[in-house]
This record gives C-alpha cells, structure tokens and sequence, in this order.
C-alpha cells in the first residue's frame, strides 16, 4: 500500500523522504496513519528506550523585549503583571528539581540582552551548579542572544538551547512578527547556527495550526531540523491569546483538534526521521486534551518538562490561553504525571541527564 511505502522510506537513514510525501502523511486520512504511529513507536523503543526525561521547568521571568504577534507576555500587554524571581527561588527550585532526582532543569523566560542580565544569567548558573553538586543539566531558553553571550553562557555551564525557530516559513515568520529588525528571520536562523557552534546541544521547534500555515509549510519544517542536524525538539499546537494582535485572525486556524491531530502526527513523524534525538511532549498538547502529553508519548515524544515554577507566578507566564498550571502539591503532580508515563508504556528516567544521542552522533561527523 502507498501509505506503507511512504513509512518504509522515512524510516531509512539518511531518510530521504520528500516534502511531498510528508504533506500526504500530514493530509491523509486517519484511518491511514496506523502504520506510522507504530513505526515510529518502534523505533523510539529501539534507538531512544521507553525512558521518559523529565526537565523542571523553570519560567524564571515574563519580561520581553520582543512583541511576537502570538505571544501572551509580548511587551506591548499591558495587561501581563510582570515578575522575576529572585535568586533564592531560582536557586530552591533548581534544589527541589534535584530533590526530586530529576536529571535537568529548564531556564525560560522572555527575552532580553541588556548587559546586566547577561552577567546575572550567568551567575544564576553558576549558584545553582554550585548548590545542586553540578548534577543537574541545564537547559536554557532565553531567546536570541550574541554568539558572545551563547559562549558565555556555555562556559558558565548550561548544556543545551531551545530556540525555536517557530515556522521555517520566512513569508509565513514575518507575518507572525512585528515589521523590525529585532524581529528577524534570519538573525533567528544565525542564532541556531551560533549555538551550534558554541557547543550547546541545540533545540528548536515550530508552532502547529497558526492562521496562514498550510500542511506544506509542516512537511518542509520536519525537513528544516533535519537538515539543520537538530539535537532536540519541542513542537506543539498554536493556542490564540487573546490580548494578541494574532488573534485577530483566529478563524484562520484549523480547529484545536485539527492542531492536536496535526503535532501527534509530526512528533510521529520527526521521530521515524531522525531516529536518536530528544522530542518534548508539550505542556500545549495538554492544553487541548487532558492526557495530551500522553499521547505524545505514544508516538515518539521522550521528554517532559514538569513546571516547577513557584506558583504564584505561573499564571502571569501565561503565553497562550488555557496554559494548564502546575497542581499546588507537586508531588501529587509529579505521581500523576508518573501514573500518565506508565499508561504510555514508559518509565520516568530519574537521576539521568538524558542527553540526546544525536549530539554523541552528530559530534563525531
Ligand atoms: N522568549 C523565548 C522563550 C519563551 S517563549 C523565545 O521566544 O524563544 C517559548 C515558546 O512559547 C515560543 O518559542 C513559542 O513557540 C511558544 N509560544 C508563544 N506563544 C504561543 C502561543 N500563543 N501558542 C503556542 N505556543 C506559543
Ligand atoms: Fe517574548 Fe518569546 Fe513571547 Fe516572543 S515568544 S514575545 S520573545 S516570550
């Protein structure tokens, strides 16, 4: 059967599939899609494990610089109260993070590159290093920065980078960002290549069902991180603000199911590609359906960001409506998303780092 072959030709390696083919997987009926579901649950079984890596997500401020059209803590919201944490909640988020023996923590906020920051991004990683034993991997996602300040923030020890790079689009990039030249595709682009060559196991990702975004546009985003020989990927479905200008053309994106539909099938997807790296199921998908992140699991995904940010923040970081909060008692959150691993049939991967192997392989080219 055509669908069957298609599966076969993705899972070769190098996968030489084309973006055509790719936008049949994405447009096909679902009746059609069983076989790459368990294609690429089988090679997530054999290239990554069924461990599950857990990265306490820290949302350690919602002050930004940029006015991404979509984005809920945009700078233009004057509605968003803004906050930062201080250096002792970082510091004993990043400890309870270890206490709980997760492997890493993530760093995110919006995006600034005034010098004083830098330098406290800095000591923030050093502090937490020095007060967690260096047992922890930190990743960082704090948006685009000099090929100066990714090194040193390397050098002060964070290990990996998310950057998404939102759509690979750039028709499509630029009318999801204000007109400027802080709102650059291709400084975007450059920033992926600067981490790249700072060292950092580099993440990227898109968005899913934005207004203006066609299947097309997905099946050439799956072959952007291939192309880019990407470590680590975080995609998840579009969610309207509505304090956003984006807004404004909701009745341009599929419905949310349609967009769910669409991230499971290219976490599917991405993984029969590129067979060793890191996919986050996304706290999005669990915006749109309770044991989203579960499902996401089930077809490839590997890796969970747990929020550990201290709660009283969280609903000021508040990117997309209905971004699901943390429980009040993390333990009680931690078991459920414990409870919601082993349904998929994994196991959570507790005190490892969980570095993808597509760095390891990567390197050695
Ligand atoms: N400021 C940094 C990191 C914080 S934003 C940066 O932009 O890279 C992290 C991610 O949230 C963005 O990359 C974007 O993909 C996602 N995001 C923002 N608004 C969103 C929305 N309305 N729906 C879904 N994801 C959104
Ligand atoms: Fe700021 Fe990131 Fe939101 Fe853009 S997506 S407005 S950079 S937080």
């Amino acid at each position: 059967m055509e669908f069957e072959l298609e599966v076969e030709k993705l899972a070769t390696t190098p996968c030489n599939i084309t973006a055509n083919e790719l936008e049949a997987l994405l447009t096909a009926d679902s009746n059609h899609l069983a076989p790459l579901f368990s294609t690429a649950a089988q090679i997530k079984t054999r290239f990554v494990g069924n461990k599950v890596y857990f990265r306490g997500l820290i949302e350690f401020s919602n002050r930004c610089a940029k006015d991404c059209l979509y984005c809920g803590i945009r700078c233009s919201n004057s509605k968003a109260g803004r906050y930062e944490l201080s250096d002792q909640e970082v510091i004993d988020t990043a400890r309870l993070a270890a206490d709980l023996n997760f492997g890493s923590i993530v760093i995110q906020a919006g995006e600034r590159t005034d010098k004083q920051y830098i330098r406290h991004i800095s000591s923030l990683l050093e502090q937490i290093h020095a007060a967690t034993n260096n047992t922890l991997g930190i990743t960082l996602s704090l948006g685009e920065q000099s090929e100066e300040t990714y090194r040193l923030w390397f050098e002060s020890g964070a290990t990996r980078y998310l950057l998404r790079i939102e759509t690979s689009n750039e028709q499509l990039y630029k009318k999801l960002h204000p007109n400027n030249a802080n709102h650059s595709f291709a400084t975007r682009l450059n920033c992926l290549e600067l981490l790249q060559k700072a060292g950092f196991q580099t993440g990227t990702g898109v968005m899913i069902g934005l207004p203006f975004q066609t299947e097309a546009d997905l099946a050439r985003d799956l072959l952007f991180m291939r192309d880019f020989d990407i470590d680590m990927v975080g995609m998840g479905p579009y969610i309207e603000h509505a304090d956003t200008p984006l807004y404004a053309h909701s009745h341009l994106s599929p419905p949310v199911q349609k967009r769910f539909d669409l991230t499971i099938r290219m976490i599917a997807l991405l993984r029969v590609m590129m067979k060793d790296v890191n996919i986050a199921s996304t706290t999005a998908l669990q915006a749109i359906r309770a044991d989203g992140r579960e499902a996401g699991l089930r077809v490839g995904a590997n890796v969970m960001m747990p929020n550990l940010t201290p709660l009283k923040y969280q609903e000021n970081y508040f990117l997309y409506q209905n971004k699901p909060r943390a429980n009040e008692h993390t333990l009680t959150y931690i078991r459920e998303l414990e409870a919601s691993i082993l349904r998929a049939g994994d196991v959570v991967a507790y005190g490892e780092k969980g570095n993808p192997l597509h760095f390891y392989s990567r390197e050695k080219k």
